[in-house]
């Protein structure tokens, strides 16, 4: 596997590749890497015929300095662990390559980023928008993966991709999760075993939901009781629950057999933001 730290030298190899007609996917992540990642680096090895993987502890979408600096970072390990995957390149920056000056550019995404993660953490899908557009122009892939677990930031970039015409299709894959059903995270690694069994409370949560609607208990009520059940939970706090539109991720109105439903929360557990979703079909009337 080949290690880039500079982004000409990965922008003039994968031209190489294109000229010989290559499809190249690409696996924009923030390292510590686990299976969840690893899921999406084997999507594109099966899809496309160059996978390139990027590391980047990206500071513009941090809107708490402390969470930013307690971010895992563990580059070694990342580069073994990909390499036994059979990732062809991985794309490993210092700060002042992705951003020689400091940008000022600020991206706004109406209703869907007015809701849920946007809402929380403001200045977030910005700094995303931002660093996603900076690795699509380097590398152009053909596909790039993402992972339903941050199901907001899929919807972010579809449209991102969508209204500035990046030639680059987005490949949404599921959330893999610890046999007991808590969803991998680079976070979870900051939890004791304790916090650990505590977070496992989300995916509870989330699947009673999913039950409740499906039995047709209106979605208001639904997650007004999820949230109430997240809030009894010891040394749990949760953030939101919402239970809405599985495209806009907006108030669900009129829901019909088969549309999209999005059941998504967050919470803090031993001090660090846990978030996770499901995304589930509606099978009432
Ligand atoms: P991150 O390093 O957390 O920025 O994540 C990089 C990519 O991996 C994003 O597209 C995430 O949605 C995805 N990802 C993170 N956790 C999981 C998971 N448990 N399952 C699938 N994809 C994931």
């Amino acid at each position: 596997m080949l290690v880039f730290r500079k982004k000409e030298a990965l922008r003039q190899h994968l031209q190489e590749h294109r000229l010989q007609n290559t499809t190249i996917g690409f696996v924009p992540t923030m390292g510590a890497l686990h299976q969840g990642h690893l899921s999406l680096i084997r999507k594109s090895l099966e899809l496309t015929g160059y996978t390139v993987c990027s590391i980047f502890v990206n500071p513009a979408q941090f809107n708490n300095p402390e969470d930013l600096k307690k971010y895992p970072r563990m580059p070694e390990q990342d580069i073994a662990l990909l390499e036994a995957a059979g990732c062809h390149a991985v794309f490993l920056p210092e700060a002042d390559e992705i951003y020689p000056t400091p940008p000022l550019v600020q991206f706004s995404f109406g209703p869907l980023e007015k809701v849920m993660e946007g809402y929380y953490r403001p200045g977030h899908f910005s700094g995303v928008a931002l660093i996603v557009s900076k690795l699509l122009h380097i590398v152009q892939p053909h596909m790039a993966f993402f992972g339903q677990k941050d199901l907001q930031q899929c919807r972010i970039l579809e449209q991102l991709v969508k209204d500035l015409g990046f030639n680059t299709e987005i490949q949404i894959e599921p959330t893999v999760r610890e046999a007991d059903g808590l969803a991998l995270s680079s976070r979870n690694l900051r939890l004791s075993r304790e916090g650990r069994q505590t977070a496992l409370h989300l995916y509870v949560a989330l699947q009673q939901a999913a039950e409740a609607v499906q039995a047709g208990i209106v979605p208001d009520v639904a997650q007004k009781n999820a949230l109430a059940y997240l809030q009894n939970i010891p040394n749990l706090e949760p953030e939101y629950f919402y239970i809405t539109e599985g495209g806009t991720l907006q108030e669900l109105r009129n829901v019909q057999k088969g549309d999209q439903i999005a059941i998504c929360t967050a919470a803090y557990v031993e001090g660090v933001r846990l978030i996770d979703n499901l995304l589930i079909s509606y099978q009432g009337n």
